[in-house]
């Protein structure tokens, strides 16, 4: 039953790609939602029939089975099967061309002697597709097997005789259209739409500045997606990158689009604002806050009531501690009370410390420029620390903030204007529309 639901959300798939590209026509996909939407309403109809009427399920079964396991794609010509199968762990040629249908020796022979043909031997790894045609009694018509990339090998019949070459095939570019609820986990839910993993992952960076995917997600947020795709010579589709995308957390709708610039490709807010993180959330990646921003505490080493400006990060001694945002270092040495400390040179008068390091990282000295990301020294408890963990300040012209406060700037990437954001706008006008079609629900709020 579970390949009947699989099938189903194929289908929610498929039909929401071909909806989006309704003039890019192209048989072959065509063909292939025809296929899926035959093997769901056979479903359907399976389903549907009462108890009484259970002899009309007999032929409907094994037909679909049929068409799950093997692939039969339509074909024009009477008497003709077309089908595409992959090569299984311990497979050999025979076997699988058996497994299609296919019953002809003077084939296998050919494959086997021809300089050509013989390497589909050498390159039968499991999960390889093929494709073949084969007449009703079992003659193989012709075979194509990816050989390199952007290169397939074809054997055609030629009258008794056999032909193998080699032939360039080009990908085509497709646009998938996809959306989800959340039930338990994001993964979770664009497994069950069909999402594949690399498309998720850029998903959860790419909201990760609004939303804490560990905390913040609820039962019934909803996402759509929109996404490059390229789909080869045996209909296997590689995702690329997301176009655009919307998350409904707790009732708030989130929208980013993608749009080649001049400063190159970047995401950006439908009206426009970049999106890029300004500062990363934290300089350590798996971390907890043991002692919070507070303007006065008692400081356990001192024994005397001290502010706190800044923020405690427990993590183990040499975790690596990474720039939250570009910069120049400002200073990378010993200060009392810190330890060993650096001290990172932002824009707009921002700077940011680090303190209590067991290390720096090797290479950077004071005047070095560092990215967002890079690592610039490893947690340790030198200076006044009773245990390892990095002491971590965020400064505005001089006067420490709280790093998880409000006055931290959200987004780097400016906002576009004048020309560039009419050019934004006709050019992601289309992946707006897109995006308020797969919803059509009201929109609360926009941010
Ligand atoms: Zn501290």
């Amino acid at each position: 039953m579970k390949w009947i639901k699989h099938c189903a959300q194929a289908l929610n798939h498929w039909i929401l790609t071909q909806k989006s590209h309704v003039k890019a026509s192209d048989s072959r996909l065509s063909g292939m939602v025809a296929t899926v939407l035959m093997m769901v309403f056979g479903v359907a109809t399976a389903f549907g029939i009462t108890p009484g009427t259970s002899t009309r399920l007999v032929p409907v079964t094994p037909v679909i089975e049929d068409i799950t396991q093997h692939n039969i794609l339509p074909t024009a010509t009477p008497g003709v099967y077309t089908q595409q199968d992959q090569v299984r762990s311990g497979d050999t040629l025979a076997a699988l061309l058996f497994r299609m249908g296919v019953s002809d020796q003077a084939a296998l022979d050919f494959i086997r002697t021809n300089p050509t043909a013989r390497v589909i031997y050498q390159q039968m790894s499991p999960g390889k597709p093929i494709r073949i045609q084969r007449r009703n009694n079992g003659d193989l018509i012709s075979l194509r097997f990816p050989h390199a990339p952007g290169k397939t090998l074809q054997v055609t019949r030629q009258g008794d005789q056999f032909l193998a070459s080699e032939v360039s095939v080009g990908s085509l570019h497709r646009v998938v259209q996809a959306s989800a609820t959340i039930h338990s986990s994001l993964f979770a839910a664009a497994d069950a739409a069909g999402i594949p993993d690399g498309v998720t992952h850029q998903l959860s960076r790419l909201f990760s500045t609004d939303i804490d995917f560990h905390n913040d997600l609820r039962s019934g947020d909803t996402f759509s997606v929109v996404y490059e795709a390229t789909q080869d010579d045996f209909d296997q589709i590689q995702s690329g990158k997301i176009l655009a995308a919307e998350f409904v957390n707790k009732g708030v709708v989130i929208r980013r689009v993608y749009f080649d610039g001049p400063d190159g490709g970047d995401y950006y807010t439908q009206d426009g604002k970049g999106t890029r993180a300004s500062f990363l959330r934290s300089p350590i990646e798996f971390s907890r806050v043991t002692s919070g921003f507070k303007a006065e505490r008692f400081h356990p080493i001192l024994k005397t009531w001290r502010a706190h400006k800044g923020i405690d990060l427990g993590a183990p001694m040499g975790t690596p501690v990474v720039s939250v945002a570009n910069a120049t270092v400002a200073y990378s040495g010993w200060r009392n009370g810190y330890g060993n400390v650096i001290e990172l040179r932002h824009s707009n008068g921002i700077s940011t410390v680090y303190g209590h390091l067991s290390a720096f990282a090797v290479g950077l000295h004071t005047g070095a420029h560092v990215r967002q990301g890079d690592v610039i020294g490893f947690v340790g408890m030198t200076g006044l620390a009773t245990g390892p963990h990095l002491h971590y300040e965020f400064k505005i012209d001089g006067v420490q903030h709280d790093p998880q406060g409000p006055d931290v700037p959200r987004y780097a990437s400016a906002s576009l204007s004048g020309r560039g954001k009419s050019q934004f706008l006709t050019a992601t006008a289309p992946l707006i529309k897109q995006l308020d079609a797969i919803r059509g629900a009201s929109v609360t709020h926009f941010e």
